[in-house]
């Protein structure tokens, strides 16, 4: 008998490009919602935008947060509901970004994501990411029913925040391997397109690492595009899986134990050169993703991401441990395997 069924949740409208935020309010009125909009922020990205937002909107409260966190989410589900909003709409990088989608979430209310940094693929994906004391939580949300990326105001954001957007997306290379992987050892459910879609993302943006600089509007256009469809990956496969496998670990485990150190997609950039070296060893494609990333002038190293050996070899050998997501770490490499991996790759 057939059994097979899948529930694909993707953004409704996704408005790319220079000056697009002031078209915010026509997106949200193709979406047919009912009730006002709630608008989360954050201190910067209200100076720069917030007025241009309200401005389109005839009712419309907010709130600007200083940080993510869960007393965030709860500021703003009591808020909304005091506002009696309908759906949010998110104003920010990644922190309002995901409180709000977050919120939506316990609203049982759709929102909007605006972003002001293309740093992480959070922005257009069903994931949230929330510190907690030392650790950080990954809960599965619903996507954004909009996304609004204007490339003006995103090529204004500080550039190291686009080359992690960067990262993130190149990472996508060993997060595809890592699922190839475990669906061929553990049986893992694998989608050929969205696998397909998650690869061809990364190398489209590293074909295009020439245009990736600072002071160009069009690297923030080419991030963004990127960062939508690898979000659209993770919407076809109802996982991460496709953006996210050891590198992410690695990553997640630094948040650990170097809380703050370096940003999210500057983290798993540098651990995509070791998974692939893990994957395909020393003659392997991780000087291709070693280059690639520093021809955007994201970091390579522990010394560039301001990390200390000792710390990246801990991560490196526990990042198994996070979570129950199977990839070339297996169950775990050895101090000296991750040393070796880590030295011949020039990251410590
Ligand atoms: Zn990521």
């Amino acid at each position: 008998m057939f059994d097979k069924s899948t529930w694909i949740k993707l953004p409704r409208n996704v408005l790319q490009g220079h000056g697009v935020l002031d078209d915010l309010s026509a997106a949200v009125d193709e979406l047919y919602l009912s009730g006002d909009p709630f608008l989360v922020t954050s201190p910067s990205p209200n100076r720069i935008a917030g007025d241009r937002v309200r401005d389109q909107f005839d009712d419309i409260d907010s709130v600007s947060l200083d940080r993510a966190s869960f007393e965030s989410v709860e500021r703003v589900v009591d808020a909304a509901r005091e506002a009696d909003a309908g759906y949010l709409i998110a104003l920010g990088g990644g922190k309002p970004i995901d409180v709000a989608k977050m919120a939506s979430d316990r609203l049982d209310c759709g929102f909007i994501s605006v972003p002001t940094a293309a740093s992480h693929d959070g922005i257009v994906s069903g994931r949230s990411s929330i510190p907690e004391g030392d650790t950080r939580h990954s809960v599965a949300a619903d996507p954004p029913l909009a996304v609004v990326a204007d490339t003006e105001l995103l090529a204004e954001a500080p550039w190291e925040l686009t080359t992690a957007g960067c990262a993130d997306i190149i990472s996508n290379y060993t997060a595809v391997k890592d699922w190839e992987l475990a669906h061929r050892l553990k049986n893992v459910e694998y989608s050929e397109y969205a696998g397909a879609l998650s690869q061809m993302t990364a190398e489209m943006l590293v074909g295009s690492a020439d245009s990736i600089k600072p002071g160009l509007e069009e690297s923030a256009w080419i991030v963004t595009k990127a960062l939508v469809s690898s979000g659209v990956a993770m919407s076809i496969a109802g996982s991460s899986r496709p953006a996210s496998g050891a590198e992410h670990l690695f990553s997640h485990q630094l948040d650990r134990i170097a809380p703050g150190s370096a940003l999210h997609g500057h983290q798993v950039g540098v651990g995509s050169i070791m998974t692939e070296y893990f994957h395909s060893g020393a003659r392997g494609e991780w000087t291709d993703i070693r280059d690639a990333l520093s021809t955007m002038g994201a970091p390579t190293t522990a010394d560039e991401l301001g990390i200390d050996d000792e710390t990246i070899i801990e991560a490196l050998t526990t990042a198994h441990e996070i979570r129950d997501r199977y990839t070339i770490l297996g169950n775990g490499v050895s101090e000296e395997a991750a040393i070796e991996a880590a030295t011949i790759t020039g990251v410590i």
